[in-house]
C-alpha cells in the first residue's frame, strides 16, 4: 500500500465537486415529506484568504450538515459574506498609502499578484477579491453549501432587511441615543469592537472608583476597583521615576500621570494641564483620606503604572498584596528610606474578615503564592484571588464604623454612593486587557461618546428574555453554558453605529452606519429572502418593511404585501412558508472567541425580534487550532492558506485532520504527520473498495464472520451516539481506528483458515464503514462507494443503523476467548523461549463453570466481599464441592473483576458457551502463530487427553490451561 503522495486526490475532488453541483445535492427546498434541520455557521469576514485554522468551524458544521442529511433530514447549509465594518476600510487606506508592512503580507503569505492589490485602493475590491478566494476554498473543502442562498451584507435587498431589523428595535424602545463609555481608536475615530483589534481582542472595560485624596486644594485621585477598602488605606504609592502633571479637570486641580490626563480627555473631562513634575517630587508629602479625614504619607512605589488608572495608588496593605510587598519592600531599602526621609513605617490596618484568613490576608496570599518583591508576577495572581475571595465571603469589621457587619459588595455600594454625593469620588473607565491594539496600529482607549446610538442589552427585561432562550437551548459542549449566563448578564449598552465603514445606514440617521456586530445577529433569517432575490423570482425594488413583517413575523397580510411590495401573491406565500418550514435555526456553529459577543447577541436579538418557536434550538462552540503545537501567527511563519493545504495533501485529509485531533471546544492541534498517516487510511479505503466491486453483499456463517456483522452493529451504535453528541474526534476514531482494527483481525483469522470467500462479508464492512465517513471524507467517500459499483451518491445512501438482531453473543465471547488465548501462547513462547511443536490447551470442567457463573451473577449484583461470596457458594449444593479449594473461588473473582464490564456482562447471558468449539474453530491461527505448532484441544475432565505435566487441573472458566512441548 502505498501512503497516498502521488495519488490524484484533486482530481477526485474536481469530479466530485462537479457531480455534486450537476446533481443540485446540497440544495434544500420546503419538503414535508422530510424533517428540516437547519444548520448554520458565522459567516466570514473577507479581508484575508482563509488558512487552516479557519477551516475548523466551517469543517464541524460541514460534517454536522452532512450526517442529519444522512440520517434523513431536509438539511439547509447556506453561506454569506460579510462585508460590514472599518477593516477592509482602513485595509484600503494602507494600500493607498502604500504600506510596506501590508504589501508584504500580500505578497509573500497570500502569493497576491501585483495587478490586484492595485485595485485594493478601492476597498469593495478587497471584499469582493478574498469573497471570491474564501468561496473557491469552501467549495474545494466539500462544503455541502445551498450556494443559491449566498449574499453579501452590502446587498441592497440585504440593507432593507437591516433597516427593518434597526426600525424593529427602536419601536420596541431597545435602541437609544445616548453618553456610554466605548472602547475607542484615536487615530481612526471610530468606536471598535473585536473585528476591529489584532488579535480580535474584545475591549472589555472596567469601572473604576476614583477616590479624592486632598493635600490643600490639590487632590491625589486614585482609581480602585475596590472601595470598601478605604478605611484601610495607610499610605499613598507614586511611582519616582514617572512624569505626573498637575492638571485642571473639570475646575478641580489634579495631580496624575501624562497618561492618565490623556485618557481623561476620552472620557470627557475638560482637562488643562499646569505643569509637569516628576514623582520622585512629591514623595513624602502627606494627603488626606476623605472616608475618616486622617493624614498619611506619599510613598514611593516601582510597581505603580502611569498607565493604569491615575498612576496615582492608594495603598491597603492589610488587603492588597501589592500594597504589603511594596511595604515590605520599602522597608528593607534603607537607601531609599534615607533619600526620601522616611523614618517610621505605617503597618497595615486590616479591615475584612473573612474565613481562611486569621492574620493579614494580603501576607497570606502572598506567602501562598510565593512572591518575593513588587514587580513578581504572582502577585497578580494572589491579587485576584484575594479579590474574589473577600468579594464573596468578606464581611466588614468592627473598626469599619458604621459599615460593620456589612457585606463587602454592600460596603463598596454605600462607601461609593457616600463619597460621590459629599463630591470626594468620581468614576473612570479602563480597559481590561491592556494594550489593546486597533487593526490601524493605534492604541485603543475608552471613550465616553456622545450622541451615540446604543443598543441596550443592559435592559432588565431583554436580559430575561435572552436568559430563557439560553436555558431553553442546547449548548455544546454543556460547560460553556455558564459562560453565556454570565455575559448575557454582565452586557450593557453597547454602540451599534460608526461613522464610516462599508455596512447599512442606520434608517434613521443616514450619519451613521450599523456596525458589524449589529448587523450580524438575526440574518440567517435572511437565507430564506436571498434565495428568490437570486433566482430573480422577487425584485427588491419596492420592499418596504411590510415585507419583512409578514415573512418573518406573519404581520399584515399576503395581499397587502404583493400591493404595496409589487410582488405576486404565490412569491410572497412561497417565501412565508419557505422561512417558515426552515425556521428556527436548528444548530449555530461558531467559535469561542465568539462567545462574548456575536454569539450572546445573536441570542439577544433573536428573543427581541421573533417568537418564540423561533428562537434557535442549539449552539456549538469550537475551539481553535494550533499548527504542530503551536500558536498560528504571521511572525512564526506557521500560517498555511487552506487551498495550498488541499493542493497539497487533499481535501479530505484536511478536513479529518482538523477534526481528528480534539473535540469540539479544546484546541485542535494540526500536524502533518497526523495528516500523512490519514492520508494513506484514505487510499487503504480507496483499495478496498474497489476489491468489492461486482461481489454481491452477504455475511458468510464462519465464526469470523458472524463477529465481524456483530462488531459491525456495535460501532455502528457507538458512531451514532458520539454523533448526536457532535463528538467527532470519538466518532472519527471509531470509524477510522476501530473500525480497522475489526477488519485485521477477520483478516487474520480468515488468512488462517486459507478463506478465500471473505469478499461478501467485507462488502459489508466497506458499505458501513463508507456511509460513516462520507460526513468526515465526503470526496474519498463517493469515489469509494461509486468504485464498489453503486449507482447513487453515498450523499443520499443513509446513515447505516444498528440492528440489534445481529448482534451475536457467542461470536464476540468466541473471538475475545481466541485473542486472550493467542495472546496468553505467544507470551508464553516469548518467556520460556520454547520453540513449540505440540501445544495442548485445556477448558474448564463442567463444576468449575458452574461455579463461574454463581461468582459472577453475586459480582454482577455488586457483591465482591470474598467471605460473603464464599458462604453462599457453599450453602449451595450445587458448589458446595468448592470449600475444599477455596482458592479457587478468590482466582475467579480475581478472574472476573479484571475482565472488561462488557465481556462481564456478555457471559452473564451466554447459558451455553463452549470454550472449546472456539478454540477449535481457531486451530489454524492458533498453529500459524505458534511455530506451526500441532494444537490440541482437551475439556479438563477428557480421560483420554494428553497432559504429562497435570496442567489440566489449573483450567478455570474463560482461562483454559495450557502445556507445551
Ligand atoms: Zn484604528
Amino acid at each position: 500500500m502505498s501512503d497516498g503522495t502521488r495519488f490524484d486526490w484533486n482530481a477526485i475532488e474536481q469530479k466530485w465537486s462537479r457531480t455534486w453541483k450537476e446533481n443540485h445535492a446540497f440544495e434544500s427546498d420546503p419538503d414535508e415529506s422530510r424533517k428540516k434541520y437547519f444548520v448554520t455557521v458565522a459567516y466570514p469576514y473577507p479581508n484575508s484568504p482563509q488558512h487552516i485554522g479557519h477551516g475548523r468551524t466551517y469543517t464541524v458544521a460541514d460534517a454536522h450538515a452532512r450526517y442529519m442529511r444522512m440520517k434523513g433530514y431536509n438539511v439547509l447549509f447556506p453561506m454569506g459574506f460579510h462585508y460590514t465594518g472599518t477593516p477592509i476600510l482602513g485595509m484600503s487606506r494602507k494600500v493607498a498609502a502604500e504600506d510596506r508592512d501590508l504589501l508584504d503580507t500580500f505578497r509573500d503569505i497570500y502569493k497576491l499578484p501585483d495587478d490586484v492589490v492595485a485595485t485594493f485602493a478601492e476597498p469593495v475590491n478587497i471584499a469582493r477579491y478574498f469573497h471570491n478566494e474564501i468561496k473557491q476554498g469552501m467549495k474545494e473543502m466539500g462544503y455541502s453549501i445551498d450556494w443559491r442562498r449566498e449574499f453579501t451584507t452590502i446587498d441592497r435587498m440585504y440593507s432593507k432587511f437591516i433597516s427593518w431589523q434597526f426600525r424593529t428595535l427602536q419601536k420596541k424602545g431597545l435602541i437609544a441615543q445616548g453618553s456610554h463609555p466605548v472602547g475607542w481608536c484615536p487615530s481612526d475615530q471610530n468606536p471598535v469592537s473585536q473585528h476591529d483589534t489584532m488579535g480580535d481582542v474584545e475591549p472589555d472595560f472596567n469601572e473604576y472608583t476614583v477616590i479624592k485624596f486632598r493635600a490643600d486644594d490639590l487632590v491625589y485621585p486614585a482609581a480602585t476597583l475596590r472601595p470598601e477598602t478605604l478605611l484601610g488605606v495607610t499610605n499613598m504609592w507614586l511611582n519616582p521615576e514617572v512624569e505626573y502633571v498637575q492638571a485642571e479637570v473639570d475646575g478641580e486641580k489634579w495631580l496624575v500621570s501624562t497618561e492618565a490626563a490623556r485618557k481623561l480627555e476620552f472620557l470627557n473631562r475638560k482637562v488643562r494641564i499646569v505643569k509637569t513634575v516628576k514623582g520622585s517630587q512629591i514623595i513624602g508629602n502627606k494627603v488626606i483620606n476623605p472616608v475618616n479625614n486622617t493624614e498619611i504619607p506619599v510613598y514611593p512605589a516601582s510597581f505603580v503604572d502611569p498607565d493604569s488608572g491615575t498612576g496615582v495608588v492608594m495603598s491597603v496593605p492589610a488587603h492588597a498584596p501589592y500594597d504589603f510587598q511594596a511595604l515590605e519592600d520599602l522597608r528593607s531599602d534603607k537607601k531609599t528610606r534615607e533619600d526620601f526621609g522616611i523614618s517610621n513605617i505605617v503597618t497595615p490596618i486590616k479591615i475584612i474578615e473573612s474565613e481562611g484568613h486569621p492574620g493579614i490576608p494580603a501576607e497570606e496570599a502572598i506567602s501562598k503564592f510565593g512572591a518575593t518583591d513588587q514587580s513578581d508576577e504572582k502577585l497578580e495572581k494572589a491579587t485576584n484571588e484575594l479579590y474574589s475571595h473577600e468579594f464573596y465571603k468578606g464581611k466588614m469589621m468592627q473598626n469599619t464604623g458604621r459599615f460593620a457587619g456589612m457585606s463587602v459588595a454592600d460596603a463598596k455600594n454605600e462607601i461609593k454612593s457616600v463619597l460621590t454625593k459629599g463630591g470626594h469620588a468620581d468614576t473612570m473607565y479602563e480597559l481590561v486587557k491592556r494594550p489593546v491594539v486597533c487593526r490601524c496600529g493605534a492604541e485603543c482607549v475608552v471613550k465616553i461618546l456622545s450622541d451615540q446610538w446604543f443598543l441596550n442589552y443592559g435592559d432588565k427585561h431583554w436580559k430575561d428574555l435572552a436568559h430563557e432562550c439560553a436555558n431553553s437551548m442546547d449548548i455544546v459542549p454543556q460547560d460553556i453554558r455558564q459562560e453565556f449566563d454570565y455575559v448575557i448578564d454582565w452586557l450593557r449598552e453597547r454602540a451599534c453605529a460608526r461613522k464610516s465603514g462599508l455596512g447599512t445606514k442606520l434608517p434613521w440617521d443616514p450619519d451613521w452606519i450599523i456596525e458589524s456586530l449589529s448587523d450580524s445577529v438575526i440574518y440567517m433569517a435572511y437565507y430564506v429572502i436571498a434565495k428568490y432575490v437570486n433566482s430573480k423570482e422577487m425584485s427588491d425594488d419596492n420592499i418596504t418593511d411590510t415585507f419583512f413583517d409578514y415573512i418573518l413575523l406573519g404581520i399584515g397580510s399576503t395581499e397587502r404585501v404583493s400591493d404595496e411590495c409589487k410582488l405576486s401573491v404565490s412569491t410572497v406565500q412561497q417565501v412565508r412558508d419557505e422561512f417558515l418550514h426552515f425556521y428556527p435555526v436548528d444548530s449555530r456553529h461558531s467559535g469561542r472567541d465568539l462567545v462574548p459577543n456575536h454569539l450572546t447577541f445573536f441570542i439577544f436579538n433573536h428573543t427581541a425580534i421573533f417568537d418564540k418557536d423561533h428562537w434557535p434550538q442549539q449552539i456549538v462552540v469550537n475551539g481553535s487550532v494550533l499548527m504542530e503545537g503551536k500558536k498560528m501567527s504571521k511572525s512564526l511563519g506557521n500560517i498555511i492558506p487552506l487551498r495550498a493545504a488541499i493542493r497539497e495533501y487533499g481535501a479530505d485529509t484536511i478536513r479529518l485532520a482538523i477534526m481528528v485531533s480534539a473535540e469540539i471546544l479544546q484546541d485542535a492541534d494540526f500536524s502533518f504527520d497526523t495528516a500523512k498517516g490519514l492520508r494513506a487510511k484514505l487510499l487503504g479505503i480507496l483499495e478496498m473498495a474497489a476489491k468489492c466491486k461486482g461481489v454481491k453483499q452477504g455475511s458468510g456463517a464462519e465464526l469470523e464472520d458472524r463477529w465481524l456483522v456483530s462488531r459491525l452493529q456495535r460501532v455502528v451504535a457507538e458512531t451514532t451516539s458520539s454523533m448526536e453528541k457532535l463528538r467527532m474526534r470519538e466518532a472519527i476514531h471509531h470509524i477510522l481506528y476501530s473500525l480497522d482494527q475489526d477488519l485485521q483481525w477477520y483478516m487474520k483469522r480468515a488468512a488462517a483458515k486459507k478463506r478465500d470467500n471473505v469478499l461478501p462479508t467485507l462488502k459489508e464492512l466497506v458499505d458501513t464503514q463508507l456511509r460513516m465517513l462520507s460526513p468526515f471524507a465526503p470526496f474519498t467517500a463517493e469515489e469509494a462507494w461509486e468504485q464498489m459499483g453503486n449507482k447513487q451518491m453515498i450523499a443520499s445512501a443513509g446513515w447505516p443503523v444498528s440492528v440489534e438482531e445481529r448482534i451475536d453473543m457467542v461470536a464476540e465471547e468466541s473471538e475475545f476467548v481466541i485473542a486472550s488465548l493467542l495472546a496468553d501462547l505467544q507470551n508464553i513462547v516469548k518467556v520460556t523461549k520454547i520453540n513449540p511443536t505440540k501445544v495442548a490447551v485445556y477448558t474448564s470442567s463442567s463444576w468449575k463453570v458452574r461455579v463461574y457463573r454463581e461468582i459472577l451473577a453475586k459480582v454482577m449484583e455488586g457483591k465482591t466481599n470474598f467471605g460473603e461470596i464464599m458462604k453462599l457458594l457453599i450453602a449451595n449444593p450445587e458448589t458446595a464441592v468448592l470449600k475444599n479449594d477455596p482458592k479457587l473461588a478468590q482466582r475467579m473473582i480475581d478472574d472476573i473483576l479484571s475482565a472488561p464490564l462488557e465481556a462481564r456482562n456478555r457471559r452473564l447471558e451466554l447459558k451455553d458457551f463452549s470454550e472449546a468449539a472456539a478454540i477449535t474453530d481457531a486451530k489454524t491461527l492458533l498453529s500459524d502463530m505458534t511455530n506451526n505448532a500441532e494444537i490440541l484441544v482437551y475439556s479438563e475432565e477428557d480421560s483420554a487427553k494428553y497432559d504429562p505435566k497435570s496442567k489440566a487441573r489449573s483450567a478455570r472458566p474463560f482461562k483454559p490451561a495450557v502445556y507445551m512441548e
